[in-house]
């Protein structure tokens, strides 16, 4: 395994032609100044356009380009965890095509990383480029997900940071297939420090990313990592069903004790509707409990995930 490259930028790209060219103009210079050796590795993830031939022609000039070419389009998730996967450095910075994430980062991500950080976070000051709608969606989304899942997501960080390869080897334990990448980098954890940057808009192109496709990404994260919303159905269902049965003693204390008598069979009726309503809504959350269970198996993950091990005067 010689000319194993040091650092490793992993690109997940689709429809990204026009963009390519400026991309590399400022990238590749980056790169070179760092004074290490290194790979870019481009994931074609099922483009329409020709990004796969404009790809080629710029390895000819740059051959530490790689290219990952999937056989269809399988989201910017899966294609970044497939370039990942590829990717031979020993740092690691995933990188959007568009230039929204500035490559010009890199050299302070690496002098951190120099200085013993595993993970180099890149977080954006502020939200300016994106629309006041999808900073509101974006600030509920992560208050749900921190709230009620285990691990704590840094809002406003993408996938730009760097991480050292025992980061990725890490990662490549976590078998799921539903790929919720900032979710897996934050419960991987490992020393992260954090730098500030300002997210410029898209420099070329079109946003890949529609509301419907931040949905299911938001699904995919919340059920990825809390089992939450399967398992509150028994709290729902016991508060309703205690409800019923208060609310069944006062009818019957009014019917018996009071000798009211509103229409016939009301209040029975809607005593038994709630409880019955209740007891289902127990039964589903038991379920849920359950399922939740054998859902985080099915999962497959690792435990823990150890940094090293140290053995008694094995220290390097
Ligand atoms: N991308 C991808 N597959 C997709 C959608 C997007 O590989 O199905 C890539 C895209 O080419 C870009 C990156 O993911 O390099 C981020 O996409 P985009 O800039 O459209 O997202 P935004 O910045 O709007 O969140
Ligand atoms: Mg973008």
């Amino acid at each position: 395994m010689v000319n194993m490259p040091v650092l490793s930028v992993v690109i997940p790209m689709m429809n990204e032609e026009e963009g390519i060219p400026v991309l590399f103009g400022r990238l590749v210079p980056i790169l070179e100044q760092t004074g290490r050796s290194f790979e870019v590795v481009c994931v074609n993830d099922g483009s329409q356009d020709r990004t796969l031939a404009v790809l080629q022609e710029f390895q000819l000039r740059y051959p530490g380009i790689a290219i990952v070419d999937l056989s269809r389009n399988f989201g910017k998730e899966a294609a970044l965890t497939a370039g990942l996967m590829q990717a031979q450095g020993q740092a690691i910075i995933p990188l959007d095509a568009d230039l929204q994430d500035p490559p010009e980062l890199i050299g302070e991500m690496l002098d951190r990383w120099d200085k013993g950080a595993e993970v180099v976070l890149a977080v954006r000051a502020k939200r300016e480029t994106d629309t006041a709608l999808k900073r509101a969606t974006a600030n509920v989304f992560y208050r749900i997900i921190n709230s009620i899942s285990e691990i704590s997501i840094p809002p406003n960080a993408g996938d730009f940071r760097l991480m050292d390869r025992s980061v990725i080897e890490a990662l490549k334990q976590l078998p799921e297939r539903s790929r919720f990448n900032k979710g897996i980098f934050a419960w991987l954890g490992f020393r992260t420090e954090i730098i500030e940057y300002e997210r410029p808009p898209r420099e070329v192109g079109m946003t890949k990313w529609n509301y419907r496709k931040l949905w299911n990404f938001a699904l995919d994260g919340i059920t990825s990592f809390s089992s939450a919303p399967l398992r509150i159905w028994s709290y729902i269902g016991i508060l309703i069903a205690g409800c019923a049965m208060l609310y069944g003693l006062v009818v019957i204390f009014k019917v018996l004790v009071l000798g009211y008598r509103d229409v016939p069979g009301y209040a029975s009726l809607m005593t038994i509707l709630l409880f019955s309503n209740g007891i289902v809504l127990i039964g589903l959350g038991v379920i849920g409990e359950y399922l939740s269970r054998v859902f985080i198996e099915t999962k497959g993950r690792p435990l823990v995930i150890i940094r090293k091990v140290h053995k008694f005067g094995q220290n390097d």
